[in-house]
């Protein structure tokens, strides 16, 4: 194991920020929604600004798995200066992506961790094609399935307005407008068109991320309890009647 993966994984600021993110008040959708199947690996797409980070948080606090941001786990390494923060910084600035071996060996650290055996949702991962095939293979080593992939959408004009107004009360170094602007071009290039190959695999749940949250968050668990009840889905394909 290089040093860089050593570095990224032994982070006590890393570990610290993802095990006690803040999560809302998704609780009440728990028992709103009594499902036979849970549906616990899951993808969260959808461009910036389309509400992705915050849905991901209220879907992890409701099916009690980690939430695990990419984008997160860089900002952490990045204010910690680790040697992962100080490489990632390089790209994260300018609103470019990290380059793949970077992210992809940060992230095989993250989901062979103990906590994420129970299931995650993945805010910010894959990105483009290479990254899907990553992924792929990562899964198939840990032996484990999707269950499903949401993509948030919004209109581009009110993508740009949403990230203006986070940028004044959060004050992240890449919500300068060149940056939102390559980052949203990046997405619509690279990022969008990934959804197409999880819609043919029958994972894709597409919710419009323009709404009230807990009635995003509600559409987001219904179609997900779609997916899991689907011909697709895995649970079923591996159900095997009582003797
Ligand atoms: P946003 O979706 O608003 O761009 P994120 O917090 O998801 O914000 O990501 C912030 C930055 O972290 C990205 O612009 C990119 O530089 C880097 N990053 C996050 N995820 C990836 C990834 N899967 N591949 C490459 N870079 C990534």
């Amino acid at each position: 194991m290089d040093d860089r993966r050593v570095g990224c994984l032994t982070t006590p600021l890393a570990i610290d920020q993802l095990a006690m993110r803040p999560t809302t008040s998704a609780i009440p959708v728990i028992k709103k929604h009594k499902r036979s199947v849970v549906p616990h690996r899951i993808l969260m797409m959808g461009p910036q600004g389309s509400g992705k980070g915050t849905q991901a948080q209220r879907l992890a606090a409701a099916f009690s798995v980690p939430n695990i941001s990419t984008g997160e786990i860089f900002r952490a390494n990045i204010k910690g200066g680790t040697e992962l923060g100080k490489l990632a910084q390089q790209y994260t600035d300018h609103g470019d992506l990290v380059p793949d071996q970077i992210t992809n060996d940060m992230l095989r650290d993250r989901l062979s961790a103990p906590d994420v055996a129970g299931g995650f949702i993945l805010d910010g991962y894959p990105r483009n094609a290479a990254q899907v095939a990553e992924l792929d293979e990562m899964l198939a080593e840990l032996g484990v399935e999707l269950d499903g992939v949401v993509e948030l959408t919004a209109e581009r004009e009110e993508l740009i307005n949403r990230i203006a107004g986070r940028a004044a009360d959060e004050g992240r170094a890449d919500d300068t407008p060149y940056a939102i602007t390559k980052r949203l071009d990046i997405y619509a290039e690279h990022t969008a068109p990934l959804t197409e190959e999880y819609r043919e695999r029958g994972l894709l749940a597409r919710v419009n991320g323009i709404g009230e949250l807990e009635a995003i968050t509600e559409q987001i668990i219904s179609e997900l309890d779609r997916i899991a009840e689907s011909e697709h889905s895995h649970y079923l394909t591996n159900w095997q009647p009582k003797k």
